[in-house]
């Protein structure tokens, strides 16, 4: 199986440092193996995602050096395709409508209990208001989410294998971890027809990624993917979860960060040598 591996940014903000780091550390991978390296445009929020962003970003990888082959994936014309995974997960019995809001999630949480976490990879813990209602009977109000009790009796569930410094080795999925530090999460956003977790292990499939390359902060997230493929019956690939890059503060870099943008440093004279050398890796051979 060739090493194939991707970039896949939202098109919400210029690029920055630590998208820099990312895409040539999955290009240097990929290049290293005489693998592939594929680019997404991760954009199903339309209502962020910008044109100018996007072909932002195509700029600035291009000037980095960085070459894929086309047409890039877009996620905003693949909603079919996640449509159809969200119905075989629906088949199975696995999904439900929910529209409450932040405040009724809350209140329906309680006071915070000892040792039983509030927040998991998708956000608060659902407390399950919802989770008898039917998808069927699911309307444009409402948000789709993932029985995770019932996923984790549904699922044959698998381990990944990492392969970053700091999470190397094989990592098995945990049922009860899954229950009670992840909880129902969301399938379907509201207003855009799929979410980040049920697009990417679609995408990830669909382009033969076997070496999904991303930042440290999706390490916990890594256990909703691949429960998902579990469930999709779609190939897992191998994980490398790499150092974020942070600020003179220790606070990893956010889209807001414009003082770390990609075209802020070209604009001051840097070279892709520079970025590279500010992102602490090697200098490139080519
Ligand atoms: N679009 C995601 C981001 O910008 C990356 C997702 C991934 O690599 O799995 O953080």
């Amino acid at each position: 199986m060739t090493f194939t591996t991707r970039f896949a940014p939202s098109p919400t903000g210029p690029l920055h440092l630590g998208h820099a780091y990312s895409a040539i550390l999955a290009h240097d991978m990929a290049m290293a193996e005489g693998g592939s390296f594929l680019l997404r445009i991760e954009d199903i929020d339309q209502s962020r995602a910008r044109p100018e962003w996007e072909a932002q970003i195509f700029e600035d990888l291009e000037w980095l050096g960085l070459t894929w082959p086309l047409p890039v994936m877009r996620q905003s014309d693949h909603l079919p395709r996640y449509r159809t995974a969200l119905d075989q997960l629906t088949v199975m019995g696995l999904t439900y409508p929910c529209r409450c809001n932040r405040a009724d999630i809350e209140n329906a949480a309680g006071a915070p209990q000892e040792g039983v976490p509030q927040f998991g990879p998708d956000g608060r813990i659902y407390p399950g208001t919802c989770r008898a209602r039917l998808t069927s009977e699911a309307t444009d109000k409402d948000v789709i989410r993932l029985n995770m009790m019932k996923a984790v009796q549904a699922a044959d569930l698998r381990s990944f294998t990492e392969t970053s410094p700091e999470f190397e080795g094989i990592h098995h999925l945990d049922p009860e971890q899954l229950i009670m530090a992840v909880g129902d999460i969301i399938l379907v956003r509201r207003n855009m027809g799929t979410s980040y977790h049920l697009s990417v292990v679609v995408d990830d499939a669909d382009q033969g990624i076997t070496h999904a390359v991303r930042g440290a902060d999706l390490f916990e997230a890594t256990q909703i993917h691949v429960l998902l493929q579990s469930l999709l019956g779609l190939p897992t690939p191998i994980y490398h979860h790499h150092r974020l890059i942070r600020d003179a503060h220790g606070k990893r870099l956010a889209k807001r960060d414009d003082a770390r943008a990609i075209a802020k440093y070209r604009a001051e004279g840097a070279t892709p040598q520079d970025i590279r050398e500010m992102a602490g890796l090697p200098a490139s051979s080519g």
